[in-house]
Protein backbone atom coordinates (compact mmCIF):
# COMPACT_ATOMS: atom_id res chain seq x y z
CA UNK A 1 0.00 0.00 0.00
CA UNK A 2 1.57 3.28 -1.04
CA UNK A 3 0.74 5.83 2.21
CA UNK A 4 3.24 8.00 1.34
CA UNK A 5 2.35 12.04 2.18
CA UNK A 6 1.58 13.02 -1.74
CA UNK A 7 -0.77 9.58 -2.38
CA UNK A 8 -3.17 10.27 -0.61
CA UNK A 9 -6.93 10.08 -1.61
CA UNK A 10 -8.51 13.04 -2.33
CA UNK A 11 -11.35 14.20 0.15
CA UNK A 12 -15.01 13.27 -0.74
CA UNK A 13 -15.52 16.92 -1.91
CA UNK A 14 -14.31 18.81 -5.23
CA UNK A 15 -14.38 20.71 -7.81
CA UNK A 16 -14.98 19.11 -11.21
CA UNK A 17 -13.78 20.81 -14.07
CA UNK A 18 -14.61 19.69 -17.76
CA UNK A 19 -11.45 20.29 -20.12
CA UNK A 20 -13.62 18.55 -22.80
CA UNK A 21 -16.26 20.83 -22.47
CA UNK A 22 -13.99 24.34 -22.07
CA UNK A 23 -12.17 23.15 -24.89
CA UNK A 24 -15.66 23.29 -27.13
CA UNK A 25 -16.20 26.56 -25.71
CA UNK A 26 -12.94 27.90 -26.89
CA UNK A 27 -13.92 26.79 -30.35
CA UNK A 28 -17.35 28.31 -30.46
CA UNK A 29 -15.73 31.40 -29.16
CA UNK A 30 -13.26 31.34 -31.85
CA UNK A 31 -15.87 30.43 -34.68
CA UNK A 32 -18.12 33.34 -33.83
CA UNK A 33 -15.22 35.45 -33.58
CA UNK A 34 -14.17 37.19 -37.32
CA UNK A 35 -10.88 35.22 -38.61
CA UNK A 36 -8.85 38.16 -38.61
CA UNK A 37 -9.17 39.07 -34.61
CA UNK A 38 -6.83 38.39 -32.19
CA UNK A 39 -8.35 36.38 -29.21
CA UNK A 40 -6.19 36.69 -25.50
CA UNK A 41 -7.44 34.82 -22.77
CA UNK A 42 -7.44 36.07 -19.58
CA UNK A 43 -6.59 33.70 -16.82
CA UNK A 44 -6.27 36.06 -13.65
CA UNK A 45 -7.20 34.24 -10.56
CA UNK A 46 -6.12 31.14 -11.64
CA UNK A 47 -8.64 31.30 -14.50
CA UNK A 48 -11.64 32.40 -12.44
CA UNK A 49 -10.47 28.96 -10.07
CA UNK A 50 -10.70 26.43 -12.99
CA UNK A 51 -6.75 26.56 -12.82
CA UNK A 52 -5.05 28.74 -15.05
CA UNK A 53 -2.28 26.42 -16.80
CA UNK A 54 -4.84 23.77 -17.32
CA UNK A 55 -6.47 26.23 -18.70
CA UNK A 56 -3.92 27.85 -20.92
CA UNK A 57 -2.54 24.67 -21.98
CA UNK A 58 -6.29 24.16 -23.50
CA UNK A 59 -6.38 27.32 -25.39
CA UNK A 60 -2.83 27.80 -26.68
CA UNK A 61 -4.26 24.17 -29.08
CA UNK A 62 -7.56 26.61 -29.71
CA UNK A 63 -5.64 29.31 -30.77
CA UNK A 64 -5.35 31.88 -28.68
CA UNK A 65 -2.57 34.36 -29.24
CA UNK A 66 -1.76 34.78 -25.31
CA UNK A 67 -2.67 35.41 -22.01
CA UNK A 68 -4.13 38.00 -19.75
CA UNK A 69 -3.06 38.01 -15.71
CA UNK A 70 -2.95 40.14 -12.72
CA UNK A 71 -0.28 39.76 -10.62
CA UNK A 72 3.22 39.24 -11.70
CA UNK A 73 3.04 35.89 -9.59
CA UNK A 74 0.44 34.47 -11.95
CA UNK A 75 2.53 34.96 -15.44
CA UNK A 76 5.79 33.61 -13.44
CA UNK A 77 3.97 30.71 -13.10
CA UNK A 78 2.82 30.06 -16.64
CA UNK A 79 6.53 31.01 -17.16
CA UNK A 80 7.83 28.65 -15.25
CA UNK A 81 5.55 26.07 -16.55
CA UNK A 82 6.93 26.35 -19.91
CA UNK A 83 4.42 28.85 -21.45
CA UNK A 84 6.06 30.69 -23.58
CA UNK A 85 3.04 32.66 -25.56
CA UNK A 86 2.55 36.90 -25.18
CA UNK A 87 1.47 37.28 -21.64
CA UNK A 88 -0.38 40.40 -20.85
CA UNK A 89 -0.07 41.78 -16.90
CA UNK A 90 -3.32 43.86 -16.71
CA UNK A 91 -3.13 46.64 -14.31
CA UNK A 92 -0.77 48.39 -12.90
CA UNK A 93 2.88 47.50 -12.00
CA UNK A 94 5.33 48.44 -9.49
CA UNK A 95 8.83 49.92 -10.27
CA UNK A 96 9.90 46.84 -8.34
CA UNK A 97 8.17 44.14 -10.67
CA UNK A 98 9.51 45.34 -14.36
CA UNK A 99 12.51 44.11 -14.07
CA UNK A 100 11.01 41.01 -12.97
CA UNK A 101 8.27 41.75 -16.49
CA UNK A 102 11.82 42.27 -18.80
CA UNK A 103 13.81 39.75 -17.98
CA UNK A 104 10.93 36.47 -18.30
CA UNK A 105 9.76 38.53 -21.07
CA UNK A 106 6.31 39.35 -19.73
CA UNK A 107 3.95 42.41 -21.49
CA UNK A 108 2.99 45.30 -19.32
CA UNK A 109 0.35 48.26 -19.37
CA UNK A 110 1.50 51.45 -19.28
CA UNK A 111 -0.11 53.99 -17.26
CA UNK A 112 2.58 56.44 -16.77
CA UNK A 113 5.64 58.66 -18.18
CA UNK A 114 7.49 57.23 -15.45
CA UNK A 115 7.02 53.73 -16.18
CA UNK A 116 7.84 54.28 -19.50
CA UNK A 117 11.57 55.91 -18.70
CA UNK A 118 11.90 52.61 -16.34
CA UNK A 119 11.08 50.33 -18.96
CA UNK A 120 13.42 52.05 -21.32
CA UNK A 121 16.38 51.47 -19.08
CA UNK A 122 15.54 47.86 -18.27
CA UNK A 123 15.36 47.58 -21.93
CA UNK A 124 18.68 48.72 -22.58
CA UNK A 125 20.20 47.07 -19.94
CA UNK A 126 19.14 43.80 -20.76
CA UNK A 127 19.89 44.37 -24.74
CA UNK A 128 15.97 43.53 -25.74
CA UNK A 129 13.20 45.24 -27.68
CA UNK A 130 10.27 45.37 -24.75
CA UNK A 131 6.79 45.56 -26.25
CA UNK A 132 4.00 47.56 -24.13
CA UNK A 133 0.42 48.11 -24.32
CA UNK A 134 -0.92 51.48 -23.22
CA UNK A 135 -4.34 51.25 -21.25
CA UNK A 136 -6.43 54.11 -21.94
CA UNK A 137 -9.12 55.21 -19.32
CA UNK A 138 -12.57 56.05 -21.22
CA UNK A 139 -14.47 55.97 -18.06
CA UNK A 140 -14.22 53.03 -16.09
CA UNK A 141 -11.57 55.20 -14.23
CA UNK A 142 -9.71 52.13 -12.81
CA UNK A 143 -6.50 51.87 -14.25
CA UNK A 144 -4.93 53.49 -17.22
CA UNK A 145 -4.05 57.17 -18.56
CA UNK A 146 -6.96 59.78 -19.49
CA UNK A 147 -7.86 59.55 -23.29
CA UNK A 148 -7.75 63.17 -23.34
CA UNK A 149 -4.65 62.73 -21.93
CA UNK A 150 -2.55 60.16 -23.52
CA UNK A 151 -0.87 61.43 -26.46
CA UNK A 152 1.97 62.45 -24.45
CA UNK A 153 2.20 59.07 -23.11
CA UNK A 154 2.01 57.20 -26.52
CA UNK A 155 4.62 59.75 -28.17
CA UNK A 156 6.56 58.79 -25.45
CA UNK A 157 6.88 55.47 -26.43
CA UNK A 158 6.85 56.14 -29.92
CA UNK A 159 10.19 57.71 -29.10
CA UNK A 160 11.82 55.33 -27.33
CA UNK A 161 13.99 53.11 -29.62
CA UNK A 162 13.95 49.80 -27.40
CA UNK A 163 10.29 49.87 -27.00
CA UNK A 164 7.90 48.94 -28.65
CA UNK A 165 4.30 49.93 -28.76
CA UNK A 166 2.27 46.74 -29.76
CA UNK A 167 -0.94 47.84 -27.85
CA UNK A 168 -3.51 50.15 -27.25
CA UNK A 169 -6.42 48.84 -24.99
CA UNK A 170 -9.47 50.30 -23.03
CA UNK A 171 -12.02 48.68 -20.76
CA UNK A 172 -15.72 49.24 -20.66
CA UNK A 173 -17.74 49.74 -17.39
CA UNK A 174 -20.64 48.12 -19.04
CA UNK A 175 -20.48 46.22 -22.14
CA UNK A 176 -23.39 43.42 -21.12
CA UNK A 177 -26.32 45.15 -20.13
CA UNK A 178 -28.98 46.23 -22.68
CA UNK A 179 -28.32 50.17 -22.79
CA UNK A 180 -24.77 50.49 -24.17
CA UNK A 181 -25.00 54.21 -24.30
CA UNK A 182 -22.11 54.70 -22.05
CA UNK A 183 -20.12 51.41 -24.16
CA UNK A 184 -20.34 53.59 -26.88
CA UNK A 185 -19.07 56.76 -25.01
CA UNK A 186 -16.03 54.91 -24.24
CA UNK A 187 -15.75 53.63 -27.36
CA UNK A 188 -15.61 57.24 -29.10
CA UNK A 189 -13.52 58.69 -26.62
CA UNK A 190 -11.01 55.25 -27.24
CA UNK A 191 -11.14 56.25 -31.57
CA UNK A 192 -10.79 59.58 -30.70
CA UNK A 193 -6.82 58.08 -29.55
CA UNK A 194 -6.48 55.93 -32.24
CA UNK A 195 -7.53 58.86 -34.68
CA UNK A 196 -5.14 61.25 -32.81
CA UNK A 197 -2.07 58.22 -33.26
CA UNK A 198 -3.14 58.01 -36.94
CA UNK A 199 -2.48 61.89 -37.34
CA UNK A 200 1.10 61.66 -35.63
CA UNK A 201 2.01 58.81 -37.96
CA UNK A 202 2.49 56.05 -34.86
CA UNK A 203 1.22 52.77 -35.72
CA UNK A 204 0.09 49.70 -33.14
CA UNK A 205 -0.43 46.20 -34.19
CA UNK A 206 -2.92 45.40 -31.25
CA UNK A 207 -6.21 47.82 -30.55
CA UNK A 208 -8.39 45.94 -27.97
CA UNK A 209 -11.16 46.54 -25.91
CA UNK A 210 -13.63 43.70 -25.85
CA UNK A 211 -14.18 41.36 -22.09
CA UNK A 212 -16.76 38.58 -22.49
CA UNK A 213 -19.56 40.76 -22.72
CA UNK A 214 -18.17 43.52 -25.63
CA UNK A 215 -17.37 40.11 -27.44
CA UNK A 216 -21.05 39.36 -27.56
CA UNK A 217 -22.26 42.49 -27.52
CA UNK A 218 -20.46 45.08 -29.23
CA UNK A 219 -19.01 43.66 -32.66
CA UNK A 220 -18.21 46.58 -33.75
CA UNK A 221 -15.25 47.30 -30.85
CA UNK A 222 -13.64 43.98 -31.50
CA UNK A 223 -10.98 45.89 -33.37
CA UNK A 224 -7.55 43.34 -33.74
CA UNK A 225 -8.28 41.21 -30.52
CA UNK A 226 -10.45 40.56 -27.79
CA UNK A 227 -10.08 39.86 -24.34
CA UNK A 228 -12.20 36.55 -22.84
CA UNK A 229 -12.57 35.46 -19.32
CA UNK A 230 -15.70 34.49 -17.99
CA UNK A 231 -16.88 33.08 -21.17
CA UNK A 232 -14.75 30.39 -21.83
CA UNK A 233 -15.87 28.96 -18.53
CA UNK A 234 -19.28 28.37 -20.26
CA UNK A 235 -20.83 31.42 -17.72
CA UNK A 236 -22.51 33.99 -19.62
CA UNK A 237 -21.80 37.95 -18.40
CA UNK A 238 -25.22 38.62 -18.40
CA UNK A 239 -28.55 37.68 -18.48
CA UNK A 240 -29.30 40.01 -21.06
CA UNK A 241 -26.48 39.62 -23.40
CA UNK A 242 -26.26 37.32 -26.80
CA UNK A 243 -25.98 33.75 -26.05
CA UNK A 244 -23.92 31.16 -28.57
CA UNK A 245 -25.48 27.98 -28.66
CA UNK A 246 -23.75 25.07 -27.54
CA UNK A 247 -21.15 27.23 -24.63
CA UNK A 248 -21.78 25.13 -21.11
CA UNK A 249 -20.74 25.66 -17.90
CA UNK A 250 -17.19 23.47 -17.30
CA UNK A 251 -17.18 23.59 -13.74
CA UNK A 252 -19.33 21.49 -11.09
CA UNK A 253 -18.81 21.24 -7.05
CA UNK A 254 -19.55 18.01 -5.83
CA UNK A 255 -19.31 16.29 -2.90
CA UNK A 256 -20.07 12.64 -1.63
CA UNK A 257 -22.66 11.66 1.39
CA UNK A 258 -20.34 10.92 4.74
CA UNK A 259 -23.50 10.40 6.85
CA UNK A 260 -26.99 9.90 7.01
CA UNK A 261 -29.82 10.36 9.66
CA UNK A 262 -33.02 10.05 10.58
CA UNK A 263 -34.90 12.59 12.81
CA UNK A 264 -38.31 11.95 14.75
CA UNK A 265 -40.62 15.27 15.06
CA UNK A 266 -39.82 17.66 16.74
CA UNK A 267 -35.97 17.06 16.19
CA UNK A 268 -33.50 19.52 15.42
CA UNK A 269 -30.09 20.11 13.15
CA UNK A 270 -27.30 21.77 13.36
CA UNK A 271 -25.59 24.68 15.02
CA UNK A 272 -28.42 27.32 16.02
CA UNK A 273 -30.99 24.59 15.90
CA UNK A 274 -31.99 26.25 12.94
CA UNK A 275 -34.03 23.47 11.74
CA UNK A 276 -37.03 21.30 13.31
CA UNK A 277 -38.67 18.46 11.77
CA UNK A 278 -42.46 18.43 11.60
CA UNK A 279 -42.33 14.36 10.56
CA UNK A 280 -40.01 11.74 10.40
CA UNK A 281 -37.23 13.08 8.38
CA UNK A 282 -34.39 11.44 6.87
CA UNK A 283 -31.38 13.75 6.31
CA UNK A 284 -27.33 13.25 4.38
CA UNK A 285 -24.36 15.01 5.36
CA UNK A 286 -22.56 17.00 2.85
CA UNK A 287 -18.54 17.32 4.07
CA UNK A 288 -18.47 20.69 2.68
CA UNK A 289 -18.74 24.09 4.23
CA UNK A 290 -18.73 27.73 4.26
CA UNK A 291 -14.71 26.65 4.57
CA UNK A 292 -14.71 25.22 1.39
CA UNK A 293 -16.53 28.89 -0.40
CA UNK A 294 -20.27 27.44 -0.42
CA UNK A 295 -22.37 30.47 0.61
CA UNK A 296 -23.56 30.65 4.23
CA UNK A 297 -26.91 29.89 4.05
CA UNK A 298 -30.03 29.03 6.26
CA UNK A 299 -32.61 26.92 5.00
CA UNK A 300 -32.39 27.63 1.31
CA UNK A 301 -30.59 26.17 -1.50
CA UNK A 302 -30.57 22.40 -2.42
CA UNK A 303 -28.17 19.37 -3.53
CA UNK A 304 -28.97 17.03 -6.35
CA UNK A 305 -29.02 13.62 -5.37
CA UNK A 306 -29.79 10.92 -8.37
CA UNK A 307 -30.81 13.62 -10.14
CA UNK A 308 -33.65 15.02 -8.07
CA UNK A 309 -33.44 18.30 -5.55
CA UNK A 310 -32.33 17.41 -2.06
CA UNK A 311 -33.54 20.71 0.06
CA UNK A 312 -30.56 22.04 2.36
CA UNK A 313 -31.98 22.52 5.63
CA UNK A 314 -30.37 24.29 8.78
CA UNK A 315 -27.63 26.75 8.63
CA UNK A 316 -24.47 25.36 6.82
CA UNK A 317 -21.07 24.62 9.12
CA UNK A 318 -17.90 25.39 7.78
CA UNK A 319 -17.40 22.04 6.94
CA UNK A 320 -20.69 20.29 6.16
CA UNK A 321 -23.99 20.68 5.53
CA UNK A 322 -27.39 19.11 5.62
CA UNK A 323 -30.00 18.06 3.10
CA UNK A 324 -33.29 16.21 3.23
CA UNK A 325 -33.29 13.34 1.34
CA UNK A 326 -36.44 11.70 3.07
CA UNK A 327 -38.13 11.86 -1.08
CA UNK A 328 -34.45 10.04 -2.50
CA UNK A 329 -34.86 6.56 -0.25
CA UNK A 330 -31.99 5.27 -3.12
CA UNK A 331 -29.58 7.56 -1.63
CA UNK A 332 -26.94 5.58 -0.29
CA UNK A 333 -23.49 6.55 2.01
CA UNK A 334 -20.68 7.85 -0.76
CA UNK A 335 -23.40 8.81 -3.39
CA UNK A 336 -22.33 12.00 -5.59
CA UNK A 337 -24.26 14.99 -4.70
CA UNK A 338 -23.63 17.91 -7.08
CA UNK A 339 -24.01 21.17 -5.31
CA UNK A 340 -23.53 23.28 -8.44
CA UNK A 341 -24.00 21.26 -11.93
CA UNK A 342 -25.78 19.31 -13.38
CA UNK A 343 -27.06 15.98 -12.89
CA UNK A 344 -29.58 13.66 -14.72
CA UNK A 345 -32.12 16.23 -15.80
CA UNK A 346 -31.67 19.13 -13.85
CA UNK A 347 -28.91 21.44 -12.80
CA UNK A 348 -27.93 24.05 -10.16
CA UNK A 349 -26.37 27.28 -12.01
CA UNK A 350 -23.40 29.59 -10.78
CA UNK A 351 -26.08 32.32 -10.86
CA UNK A 352 -28.44 30.09 -8.62
CA UNK A 353 -24.50 29.83 -6.34
CA UNK A 354 -24.51 33.58 -6.55
CA UNK A 355 -28.27 34.39 -5.87
CA UNK A 356 -27.78 32.69 -2.41
CA UNK A 357 -24.52 34.68 -1.63
CA UNK A 358 -26.10 37.78 -2.67
CA UNK A 359 -23.23 38.13 -5.17
CA UNK A 360 -22.06 37.82 -9.03
CA UNK A 361 -21.25 34.63 -10.99
CA UNK A 362 -17.65 35.76 -11.21
CA UNK A 363 -17.17 36.04 -7.40
CA UNK A 364 -18.75 32.30 -6.93
CA UNK A 365 -16.26 30.80 -9.53
CA UNK A 366 -13.54 32.46 -8.16
CA UNK A 367 -14.06 31.80 -4.67
CA UNK A 368 -13.93 28.33 -4.15
CA UNK A 369 -11.03 27.42 -1.72
CA UNK A 370 -8.15 25.30 -2.45
CA UNK A 371 -8.98 22.50 -0.05
CA UNK A 372 -11.39 21.74 -2.60
CA UNK A 373 -9.17 19.94 -5.07
CA UNK A 374 -9.76 20.60 -8.63
CA UNK A 375 -10.84 17.24 -10.73
CA UNK A 376 -9.85 17.51 -14.22
CA UNK A 377 -12.10 15.19 -16.20
CA UNK A 378 -13.15 15.31 -20.23
CA UNK A 379 -15.43 15.06 -21.82
CA UNK A 380 -15.65 13.92 -25.53
CA UNK A 381 -17.80 16.39 -27.62
CA UNK A 382 -19.09 14.78 -31.01
CA UNK A 383 -16.79 17.15 -33.67
CA UNK A 384 -18.26 20.25 -34.74
CA UNK A 385 -19.52 20.60 -37.98
CA UNK A 386 -16.82 21.76 -40.42
CA UNK A 387 -16.99 25.66 -40.90
CA UNK A 388 -18.30 26.99 -44.53
CA UNK A 389 -14.94 28.63 -46.43
CA UNK A 390 -14.58 32.34 -45.98
CA UNK A 391 -15.89 33.68 -49.51
CA UNK A 392 -13.04 34.19 -51.65
CA UNK A 393 -12.67 37.86 -52.77
CA UNK A 394 -13.56 38.31 -56.66
C1 LIG B 1 -10.87 40.50 -16.24
C2 LIG B 1 -10.66 41.27 -17.45
C3 LIG B 1 -11.19 40.85 -18.69
C4 LIG B 1 -12.07 39.61 -18.84
O1 LIG B 1 -13.38 39.94 -18.47
P1 LIG B 1 -14.61 38.91 -18.67
O2 LIG B 1 -15.82 39.71 -18.37
O3 LIG B 1 -14.40 37.81 -17.68
O4 LIG B 1 -14.53 38.43 -20.06
C5 LIG B 1 -10.87 41.59 -19.81
N1 LIG B 1 -10.11 42.70 -19.73
C6 LIG B 1 -9.62 43.16 -18.56
C7 LIG B 1 -8.81 44.41 -18.54
C8 LIG B 1 -9.89 42.48 -17.38
O5 LIG B 1 -9.42 42.96 -16.22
Amino acid sequence: MNVNTQNFPLRPAWTEIDLGRLRRNLQLIRRDLPRPVKWLAVVKDEAYGHGALDVARVALEEGAWGFGLSTLEEAMTLRDAGIAAPLLLLGERHDTELEWCVAHHLTVCVNALHTVRALARLAARFGKMVPVHVKINTGMSRYGVRWDEAMPLIEAIAAEKALLLEGVMTHFSQSDETDKTFANVQLARFNEVLQGMAQRGITVKLRHTCNSGGFLDLPHAHLDMIRTGILMHGVFPSQVCRKIEGIEPVMSVKAQIASIQTLKPGEVVGYGMRYTASSVRRIAILPIGYGDGFPRVRNEGCALIHGRRAPLIGGIAMDALAVDITDIPQAQMWDVAVLMGRQGHDEITVRDIAKLKNSVTYDVLTNWRLRLRRKSVHTVLPALPAMAAEPVPV
